[in-house]
């Protein structure tokens, strides 16, 4: 299969290698140029220029890119070339003017290939996990359920009870992942709804603190408040706003593992209402903070046994956020933990 593939590879950048060679004498050697005339020949650089960026990547349109010149400029020097009139310094000018064009373009068309390759990928690894992490509750409900019909056919019925809060949990974390997934498809087809009201924002980010408190055990989320209730009111969506909270505490305690404390900070300014969810786990390198809020991304890889998720939760901050003319960014310090904020407009009637 390995060597099947670098055969394919080498045959491909043999055909590239003449290719780049055929194109380069006719554009700027003018070997077609009794019957079509030079500067139209030019435009041929664009067809390896096109392959290149669509086949080889930023480096691949680089490097021929390159090639290309070093053809061009040989050629210019020598009397040929695809600007014929002028001194040679003029005709170096044009030259280099139009190689720039072409570089540009090339280098463009090669980014915006990459990005969609990168997209692909990470889709391709979002449907693997996908499928992980709605089988995994599934087994468990599945395994649950049996457990729970034994007890209450043995009348063990706070066994059987125990097994039905385990059930419980397990159609909470498969409702909740299948809500995250309708919610995407929902923002790629522009149709999330929102339900927006009036809202204190102190008290908003308060019951949605406690209500994570309680469902945790791991870990101890402290508030530093600094400001008055009543005072800073958001217009907005209540349950999602709550949902992005929850997501970025959810996150805080799961991507710090060995550290127990979270610390939610409440703060406003003239113009915003700010929350920060602040952990002290793994972090996030400078690099990776940039890609966090795209969608299916995840910075520490795809080991589901490690941290499971599937690159969705930060995704769906942003759009909500997004929604809601706010702002979500991230600082963060690997191995030091991070802080995660989120900034929305303080709605005008609220300024009393
Ligand atoms: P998920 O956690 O399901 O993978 P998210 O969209 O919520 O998806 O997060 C995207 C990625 O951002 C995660 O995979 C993780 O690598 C990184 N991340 C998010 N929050 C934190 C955090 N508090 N600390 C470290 N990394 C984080």
């Amino acid at each position: 299969m390995q060597s099947n593939f670098s055969v394919k590879q080498f045959i491909e950048a043999s055909f590239f290698a003449a290719f780049v060679f055929i194109i380069g004498t006719i554009a700027f050697r003018g070997l077609l140029s009794i019957l079509v005339p030079t500067t139209s020949l030019r435009y041929l650089v664009y067809l390896p220029i096109l392959w290149a960026a669509l086949r080889l990547g930023q480096r691949g349109a680089t490097t021929t890119v390159l090639i290309l010149s070093v053809f061009a400029i040989i050629e210019t020097v020598r009397g040929f070339g695809p600007f014929p009139q002028g001194s040679l310094s003029e005709r170096l000018l044009l030259l280099q003017a139009f190689m720039s064009v072409i570089a540009a373009t090339s280098l463009l068309l090669a980014a915006v290939e990459t990005e969609r390759k990168n997209l692909v990928k990470r889709k391709d690894d979002f449907i693997g996990l996908a499928s992980h992490e709605l089988k995994t509750p599934l087994t468990s409900i599945k395994a649950f359920t049996q457990l729970a019909q034994k007890y209450v056919e043995k009348k063990e019925i706070k066994k059987a009870g125990n097994s039905l809060q385990q059930l419980n949990t397990q159609i909470t974390k498969l409702e909740r992942l299948i809500n995250d997934l309708l919610d995407i498809s929902k923002i790629n087809a522009g149709k999330l709804a929102f339900r927006k009201e009036h809202l204190s924002f102190l008290e908003l980010v308060l019951n949605t603190v406690e209500s994570m408190q309680a469902s945790t055990d791991t870990h101890r989320i402290s508030v530093k408040n600094h400001i008055k209730n009543g005072t800073t009111m958001i217009y907005g969506d209540k349950d999602r706003i709550t949902q992005v909270l929850a997501n970025l505490l959810t996150n805080a305690i799961k991507y710090s593992p060995s550290k127990n404390k979270i610390l939610v900070t409440i703060q406003s300014n003239k113009r915003y209402a700010i929350v920060s969810v602040r952990d002290y786990g793994i972090g996030i390198t400078h690099e990776e903070q940039e890609k966090l809020f795209q969608i299916y991304y995840r910075a520490h890889g795809t080991n589901q046994n490690v941290f499971p998720g599937l690159g969705m939760g930060l995704y769906l901050a942003y759009s909500i956020v997004y929604e809601h003319r706010g702002k979500i960014w991230a600082e963060s310090q690997l191995g030091k933990g991070s802080t995660f904020y989120i900034s929305l407009p303080i709605a005008k009637r609220a300024d009393k």
